[in-house]
């Protein structure tokens, strides 16, 4: 059968690789001028890529290591040793080791303590999310771990990613966040990073579904789908126009016998056309709230701190992170040269996501240098801003009752979607298993193709 799948995000590949394994021929349809969706890369200069937004894996992201190994790349990933810290009291405190806790001079020594032994609960515990869906972050972590905690640690870190929604998120979010890193080689903690960036998977996932006979249509969205599966495209250079799809110029348009769709909740229900699925199945995917990603990479002429990892946990800075990519991935592997990502997450319509990147990095520079004094205009060689409208779920109170099924009402047209990832957050590991999912559950739909 011809399948369409929408969107070649690491969901979208995957879903392809797996329903083309299954006999069928495969179309994606993708917006971006390039693979990977929230894993693209960009091509920084002197033969380089580069993630547009930073990304490494934990050491339980099993699901993509797997098919690092199907995919015959056995040793494309590298497990590197991380460091983190966290800014707070205009100092990087290191925030890896259980001593590091205890040195951490902003929360009094006894709740220093009392925090610890709620961390290590949490992450040797049996990990059963129930118990925590139903009560806030904020409820949980001052019951447990004490207000001091809150108000000096969790309190900034949930600010700073999810803005005002911040006492909202239920604590099943940042439980998951803990078990994930269960601290097993805390003092040494590895994260993995493809040799060759994400885009040799990308590629390997695209040369299997077109071996296959499909296609992958990169800068070809969908600007509309109809009740029988036609897929209208939007024309090329579509992306300049933004991410609504009733903004596309169209071309012309193709008939498939099923849809599998990654693409971000709101997007989907824009493509759409009135009547394709009934309004009770939108109105639970439009319940799920996303905040934006604003990334700012920046090349410096030297390194910015020792840290991989930096936690604002200071709300005057505008910023939530700082991530130095080649404090993992060293800058032998560039020439020398060093990268620096400067995070954000905002809501919709936030000021900072119409600056340019040198207006972005005006705004960020008394932020950097109150981490780094020495940090310098001149160290800057290079400027990229990025914005990710879909970038994060914002996981409240409750939400398991929100998710949309992957299977819509309507037969032979699937979803999946970030906002479908739970109890885990939202990652490249979990995009494999989605896209796994998300096939599997079409093919509960078709006739085989291999009897
Ligand atoms: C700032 C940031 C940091 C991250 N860090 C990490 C990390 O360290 N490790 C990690 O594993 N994960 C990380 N992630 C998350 C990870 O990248 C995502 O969870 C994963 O890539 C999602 O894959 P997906 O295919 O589900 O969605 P997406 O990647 O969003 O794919 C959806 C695709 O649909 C396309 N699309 C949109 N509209 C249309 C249209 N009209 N027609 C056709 N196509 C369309 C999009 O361009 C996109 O390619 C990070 C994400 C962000 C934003």
């Amino acid at each position: 059968m011809r399948i369409a799948v929408l969107g070649a995000g690491v969901a979208g590949l995957v879903a392809g690789l797996r329903l083309t394994q299954a006999g069928h021929t495969v179309d994606v349809y993708e917006r971006w001028p390039g693979l990977g969706g929230q894993a693209a890369t960009i091509d920084v200069g002197g033969g380089h890529l580069l993630e547009r937004y930073y990304h490494h894996l934990f050491s339980t992201d099993r699901h993509i290591a797997g098919l690092y190994d199907e995919l015959g790349m056995p040793d494309e990933l590298e497990w590197l040793s991380s460091s983190v810290a966290y800014f707070a009291d205009g100092k990087q405190w290191p925030f890896v080791t259980p001593m590091d806790l205890l040195r951490f001079k902003p929360m009094p020594p006894l709740a220093r303590v009392r925090l610890g032994a709620a961390v290590v609960a949490l992450q040797k515990g049996p990990g059963a999310p129930g118990p925590f869906e139903h009560v806030t972050a904020r409820k949980w972590i001052e019951r447990y771990m004490g207000k001091d905690a809150y108000r000096t640690l969790w309190g900034p870190l949930l600010r700073g990613k999810f803005g005002e929604r911040a006492d909202d998120v239920a604590m099943v979010w940042l439980q998951n966040k803990l078990r994930l890193r269960r601290g097993d080689d805390a003092a040494d903690e590895k994260l993995g990073y493809p040799k060759h960036s994400w885009e040799k998977l990308l590629h390997a996932l695209q040369e299997q579904i077109e071996a296959g006979g499909g296609r992958v249509l990169i800068d070809r969205p969908i600007a509309k789908l109809s009740a029988d599966f036609t897929v209208t495209p939007g024309a090329p250079n579509s992306f300049r126009r933004g991410h609504d799809p009733r903004e596309f110029d169209t071309i012309e348009p193709e008939t498939y016998d099923a849809v599998l769709a990654t693409l971000p909740s709101d997007v989907f229900e824009q493509v759409l056309e009135p009547g394709v699925l009934p309004e009770s199945y939108l109105a639970r995917a439009r319940s799920i709230e996303y905040f934006t990603a604003l990334c700012l990479l920046i090349e410096i002429d030297q390194q910015f701190s020792p840290y991989y990892w930096t936690n604002i946990g200071d709300d005057a800075l505008p910023f939530v992170g700082l991530i130095e990519h080649t404090n993992l991935m060293g800058p032998e592997r560039y020439d020398g040269r060093r990268f620096l990502y400067v995070a954000n997450y905002l809501p919709k319509g936030h000021e900072l996501l119409g600056l340019s990147p040198d207006e972005l990095l005006d705004r960020y520079t008394p932020g950097l240098q109150a981490i780094n004094p020495a940090f310098d205009r001149s160290w800057v060689q290079q400027l990229w801003a990025h914005r990710e409208p879909a970038a994060q779920p914002i996981v409240t109170v409750g939400y398991r009752e929100k998710i949309p099924a992957m299977k819509t009402p309507r037969r032979g047209l699937v979803l999946a979607n970030t906002t479908q990832i739970f109890p885990e957050d939202r990652g490249t590991n979990y995009a494999v298993r989605e896209g796994d999912e998300a096939a599997r559950a079409l093919l509960e739909w078709l006739p085989s193709e291999r009897e």
